[in-house]
């Protein structure tokens, strides 16, 4: 079986960890975490890095620090993980979907200013799959309107927009380092910002709101989201690599995109736009309308030839858990659902070889009817 992600360890992890067990540290205390944590937002290009135990922590903590509540408005892509969503429910505030562009994949810029009310407090930006959104006209709502920006760039590490790097443009910008990003912890996350106060908050949040002169005394409610110094190791050996990392995504990205051009059953990923080249997270497929085949079919034929996939998000405004809450009744967003119906993504871990790239492409076209 051809997995579908088996991520790189072959640089300084196994030293930094060693490191850490015989020094024995191995807690959020440890001397690695703040070395990550600066390191990462020296790369970003932010005055900020707040490391914590997974990219949904970030998300909550980003949420939560902004002082989104009840009755507030924020708007967000359909088309993403639970994870963006789930902080903005549970505060009580209402989520406002938007539907995704076709060719991008990402949240469709144009449909936004439709949906700002006078109780929109933010927009979260969700950058899918390698390719960034379209940064610029969300900014410039945000800025008219008085809005704050949240970008999960969870799936954008080393990437830019404009030549700026992903993780710059929100109030506040998340990262993920599960074992599919472009770098990984094993677990893990991050907070980027250049606001004192949103990056004094989010430390408190993560740490649960202990106060350093009265510990056990708390005037907010926080989590434990710390990051141990073990995932600090890995992370600060990964981050020396992300340069590579990337140019080797994307020459997995293009060499998929040479093997199965031409094939009118299916939308490949966009490989550029004007404002950004596609680092291929994952490498996404959407099968054309006239196949008659669906995503979950496609992925059980490939399964059958040794080819582990993974289904597109499966739209928040589908999502059963959100619809009993009585959230998106009578909402559609018709790119978004076909892209769940028809899209599934193909082994695309770092630690997969040309071979392998060819066999995957092979087994796809080879499942088509
Ligand atoms: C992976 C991911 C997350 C969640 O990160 P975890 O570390 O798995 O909690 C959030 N947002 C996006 C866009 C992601 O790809």
């Amino acid at each position: 079986m051809i997995p579908v992600n088996e991520p790189l360890l072959d640089g300084n992890e196994k030293k930094y960890l060693i490191e850490c067990i015989e020094s024995g540290w191995i807690s959020s205390e440890g001397p690695f975490v703040k070395q990550f944590e600066d390191r990462f937002a020296t790369r970003v290009g932010r005055k900020y890095g707040i490391a914590v135990s997974n990219g949904t922590a970030a998300l909550d903590a980003a949420v939560e620090a902004l002082g989104i509540g009840a009755g507030d408005e924020v708007i967000m892509p359909t088309f993403t993980i639970i994870s963006c969503i789930n902080q903005i429910i549970r505060s009580g505030a209402i989520p406002v979907l938007v539907d995704s562009h076709p060719v991008t994949w990402n949240m469709d810029v144009a449909q936004i200013e439709a949906k700002i009310t006078p109780r929109t407090k933010a927009i979260m930006v969700v950058h899918i799959f390698g390719l960034p959104v379209d940064l610029d006209p969300v900014l410039e709502i945000a800025r008219r309107h008085g809005i704050k920006v949240i970008e999960d760039a969870a799936q954008m590490i080393g990437q830019t927009y404009n030549g700026k790097p992903c993780g710059t443009f929100g109030d506040i910008s998340t990262f993920s380092f599960y074992p599919n990003k472009h770098i990984t912890t094993g677990e893990g996350g991050m907070i980027v910002t250049n606001d004192d106060h949103l990056a004094e908050v989010c430390r408190s949040l993560r740490n649960l709101c202990f106060q350093p002169h009265k510990r056990f005394v708390h005037e907010r409610l926080g989590w434990n989201l710390r990051l141990t110094n073990l995932q600090a190791a890995l992370g600060l050996a990964q981050l020396e690599r992300l340069d590579e990392f990337v140019v080797r995504k994307r020459r997995m990205g293009e060499r998929y995109n040479e093997l199965l051009a031409g094939v009118e059953q299916l939308q490949l990923p966009q490989d550029k736009v004007s404002y950004a080249e596609n680092i291929y997270w994952v490498y996404g497929l959407v099968l054309a309308d006239p196949v008659g085949l669906s995503a979950e079919a496609a992925m059980r034929r490939l399964a059958a030839e040794g080819v582990a996939c993974r289904p597109f998000f499966c739209p928040m405004h589908q999502q059963p858990v959100l619809k009993r809450m009585g959230l998106f009744a009578e909402e559609d967003y018709p790119v978004a659902e076909r892209m769940y119906r028809q899209g599934f993504y193909v082994p695309s871990g770092l630690a997969l070889s040309d071979g392998q790239i060819a066999d995957v492409s092979r087994a796809v076209k080879g499942i088509l009817p």
